[in-house]
């Protein structure tokens, strides 16, 4: 049987990397698996850097509209917020207990995340929180952006040492990605769009915001008049396109840069054609759920009761085999 789970940080605005990298595939693999797909507001995560109290409920609940905005429907899939489970933080703890020291120091994302604040002990123990929202559920496939990767190899490696020791419980989940969208950059070009690095186009952001940010986004360097031929595949905007725009724009795109037959500029407003035809039916989808708050508050609480569920019978076999008291 497959299963599917997957989260997402209310660490800040939703952005198009989430969108074509996470959720575009939860939508896709909703449809396929129904209830068993299972998708999370991680905000236990969320705390793992500095946070405001009133902001990260507002993020939690904006995260879940959002992904409701963008076509996941909650009555046939498990939408959930995971502090609504306290499961999670239970097979985390049991995970950090298992787990080597090093394994957690050598991941990308707490190096990086690390230099950016004072660190918390949370930050080094977030791929095991990680590896137990997983596998809580058994899940096998993880739709996730290629910056996941190393954090579902490590989880695989969890659940892998957990089976030898106490007797098989886990599967050992896999990472599925949308080819496309491996790694969306950020707007500004300095790598990976990220909420926590302001390098965003928001799914939810105005259509006059993200020209305002493309219109002055970088392109070729190496293109500084209008009639230089340009490289379009070291440029942002034609990374963008192939998520935006249909075939025949791309190639158009492809061809005009690569001849100098389109300028910058316009080749940024052929974009935003793309963009609004996008997102402008999600912002449609988002207004009216703001008005229908309840909708939202009413799915995140119907999907903690089917997560649970699945959560404590799962934490049943574990205290089992941990040979822990089962009350
Ligand atoms: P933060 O900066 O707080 O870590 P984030 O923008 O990285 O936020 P997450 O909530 O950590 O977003 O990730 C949610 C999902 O979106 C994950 O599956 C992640 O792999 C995917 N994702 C995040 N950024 C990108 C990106 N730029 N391109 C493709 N996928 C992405
Ligand atoms: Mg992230």
């Amino acid at each position: 049987m497959k299963r599917v789970f997957s989260g997402i940080q209310p660490t800040g605005e939703i952005h198009i990397g989430n969108y074509f990298g996470a959720i575009l595939n939860y939508v896709k693999l909703g449809e396929e698996l129904g209830k068993n797909s299972i998708y999370c507001i991680v905000d236990y995560h969320a705390i793992t850097i500095p946070h405001e109290p009133e902001l990260l409920r507002k993020r939690t609940f904006d995260a879940a509209l959002v992904n409701m905005a963008a076509g996941l429907d909650p009555s046939k899939v498990i939408l959930f917020a995971q502090s609504d489970v306290r499961e999670h933080t239970e097979l985390g703890w049991i995970f950090s207990t298992q787990t080597p020291l090093g394994d957690l120091e050598r991941m990308t994302q707490f190096k990086d995340k690390s230099s950016q604040h004072s660190v918390l002990a949370g930050l080094l123990m977030y791929p095991t929180l990680m590896a137990a929202d997983i596998l809580l559920y058994k899940a096998n496939t993880v739709p996730v952006g290629e910056d996941q990767v190393q954090h579902i190899e490590l989880t695989r490696e969890i659940a892998r040492r957990f089976n030898n020791r106490f007797g098989e419980l886990f599967p050992e989940p896999l990472a599925v990605h949308n080819k496309d969208a491996l790694r969306v950059p950020g707007v500004d070009g300095q790598g990976k769009m990220s909420k926590s690095k302001g390098n965003t186009l928001g799914v939810l952001e105005e259509i006059d915001s993200i020209w305002q940010k493309l219109r002055v986004a970088p392109t070729d360097p190496a293109r500084v008049r209008r009639t230089d031929p340009g490289n379009p595949h070291i440029c942002l905007i034609f990374d963008y396109h192939k998520l935006f725009s249909d075939l025949d724009t791309i190639q158009m795109v492809e061809v005009g840069c690569s001849t100098a037959g389109i300028g910058c500029i316009d080749c940024k407003k052929t974009l935003m054609k793309g963009v609004e035809r996008t997102l402008v039916p999600i912002q449609q989808r988002a207004q009216e759920l703001y008005s229908t708050p309840d909708i939202v508050k009413d799915a995140l609480h119907e999907g903690a009761r089917e997560a649970r569920q699945i959560a404590q019978q799962t934490m049943q076999e574990v205290r089992d085999a941990l040979g822990l008291l089962n009350p």
